[in-house]
């Protein structure tokens, strides 16, 4: 395996981006109740990429659900800089979705008939606001797209589009950017452009990263791995190598259920 690229620990501007704590979730399942995610507490620091791993079931969706505002806890907080999202109605849950979180998919998700310009001005769009085209090629520049914003997603590899998806989650400057396996349907080749790519989104411009992922290459592009099992924290793995993280998650998987 290669060697991973060089990381800055430190936090770029200090404190938490978002902040979890004794987050719990439960759902009712006919007659019992399934406890997806169990008093868990996070912090994450401005300015980091954190992965978050664990066996099929242990809560990693439910705990991006909830940090994002898509899904209400059964108990506990979620404060995304600073905001109590559990205070929130759904219209201010909404906001805060649409203007202080990003999203980026396995599913590139961008709308065929729209230039890439086009795409990654939609999330303004659709708030209403002014589309400063500036901004939107400044994105794209960011993204390595500067020549490609007259593109339609069909005339681009999927590394480009996801490139796309990625610029288009970053048009609001969010204060989190959430990635569901965003690599899952890439080469491995391609993969690592856009890891590369995210990491330098933590190290340049100080965007804080959450990101699920199956991956141990994916997840060594990230300063923190946090292990959930049964809905709880596991563990936590800094700095540490494709070849740790993997030794350890195979280790979680092997832990019968
Ligand atoms: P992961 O993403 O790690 O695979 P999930 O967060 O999807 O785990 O699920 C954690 C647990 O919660 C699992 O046991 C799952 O079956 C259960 N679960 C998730 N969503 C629901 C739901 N909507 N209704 C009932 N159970 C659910």
């Amino acid at each position: 395996m290669t060697a991973r690229p060089t990381k800055q620990t430190a936090a770029h501007s200090g404190g938490d981006a978002i902040r979890l704590r004794s987050l719990t979730r439960s759902y009712r399942s006919g007659d019992s109740t399934v406890t997806a995610l169990d008093q868990v507490s996070l912090a994450f620091p401005r300015g980091t990429f954190t992965a978050v791993m664990g066996p099929s079931g242990s809560g990693k969706s439910t705990l991006l659900q909830c940090a994002a505002g898509l899904d209400r806890p059964t108990s506990g907080s979620v404060l995304v800089a600073g905001t109590e999202l559990t205070g929130l109605s759904e219209t201010g849950l909404t906001l805060l979705r649409r203007e202080r979180i990003g999203f980026v998919f396995q599913a590139f998700n961008l709308l065929p008939a729209l230039t890439a310009e086009q795409n990654v001005a939609l999330p303004l769009r659709l708030a209403g606001r002014r589309v400063p085209q500036s901004r939107v090629r400044e994105v794209l520049r960011q993204v390595g797209l500067g020549d490609r914003a007259r593109h339609q997603p069909t005339e681009m590899s999927g590394g480009q589009q996801q490139r796309v998806a990625l610029a288009r989650a970053l048009i609001t400057r969010p204060e989190v950017l959430f990635g569901d396996e965003p690599t899952g349907a890439l080469d491995s080749q391609t993969s690592r452009e856009v890891l590369t790519l995210l990491r330098s989104m933590v190290d340049g411009e100080g965007q804080t990263i959450i990101m699920v992922t199956h991956d141990p290459v994916a997840a060594s592009y990230a300063d923190r791995v946090v292990l959930l099992v049964d809905g709880r924290v596991d563990g936590e793995l800094t700095g540490a190598s494709a070849d740790d993280i993997a030794a350890r998650t195979t280790r979680l998987e092997a832990v019968p259920c």
